[in-house]
């Protein structure tokens, strides 16, 4: 799997125009058994580079793509991290390796107390789950040094925005539900003005926000 994600950072280098994954990232990604966090009947598929259903119509995302949006935030000791989309766990697992803590949130009941038990059986105990609708993040908690959104929203929501702290980066695929996608690294400097850099065209599950069940975000 690790071989397989340089491989394809290589391949994809002018499309994201980053050299390769960095050490401590694919380390996190050889520490954390992707297995642990994929259902009984998809174990064999467990290490290939593509997305696997987990239930409830979500999916755990490709290795790929999990390394590739670790590696655009500052995953340095000492920061703090929300995650929207806590889905599996396994890209919150990564993170708890990497970083400070970890605050990860996640609409589905089901998946955000199987990832919570998950990862204290595991040990990781650096990460805070929490079920609820992300799309607002997470105010007590803020502000984050990092943001990461596994699910796709038609623009970057606002909130989102506000709860990074100057000089922090937040990653997240924009765009319509099962459409065209794009993965956006969103920076904000000291002075707190905020970039937008497109990465790399992904498909992402949609970031369902509000009361309207399973529909799509509004
Ligand atoms: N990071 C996950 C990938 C999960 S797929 C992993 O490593 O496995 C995206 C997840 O986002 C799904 O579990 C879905 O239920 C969740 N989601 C969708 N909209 C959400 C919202 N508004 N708030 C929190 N979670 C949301």
């Amino acid at each position: 799997m690790i071989e397989t994600i340089k491989t394809e950072a290589d391949y994809c280098s002018a499309y994201t125009r980053i050299d390769g994954v960095n050490d401590r990232v694919l380390s996190a990604m050889q520490v954390i058994d992707r297995e642990e966090f994929v259902p009984d009947a998809y174990k064999k598929r467990a290490y290939d580079n593509g997305p696997i259903p987990i239930g409830f119509g979500q999916t755990i995302s490709q290795p790929f793509i999990v390394a590739l949006m670790t590696n655009l935030l500052d995953t340095a000791e000492d920061k703090i991290v929300l995650e929207v989309g806590t889905g599996s766990g396994f890209q919150a697992a990564i993170l708890s390796c990497l970083v400070k803590k970890v605050y990860s949130i996640e609409k589905i009941p089901e998946l955000a107390n199987a990832s919570n038990n998950k990862l204290r059986k595991m040990g990781l105990n650096n990460v805070e789950i929490q079920c609820g609708d992300g799309y607002n993040g997470w105010q007590e908690k803020s502000p984050f040094d990092a943001i990461i959104v596994t699910a796709a929203a038609p623009y970057i929501p606002q909130s989102l925005i506000e709860q990074l702290k100057p000089g922090g980066r937040m990653v997240l695929p924009v765009g319509e539900p099962y459409s065209h996608q794009m993965l956006v690294l969103v920076t904000k400097d000291k002075q707190g003005a905020v970039t937008k850099e497109s990465i790399i065209p992904v498909a992402f599950v949609p970031l369902v926000s509000g009361n309207v069940d399973g529909k799509p975000f509004i």
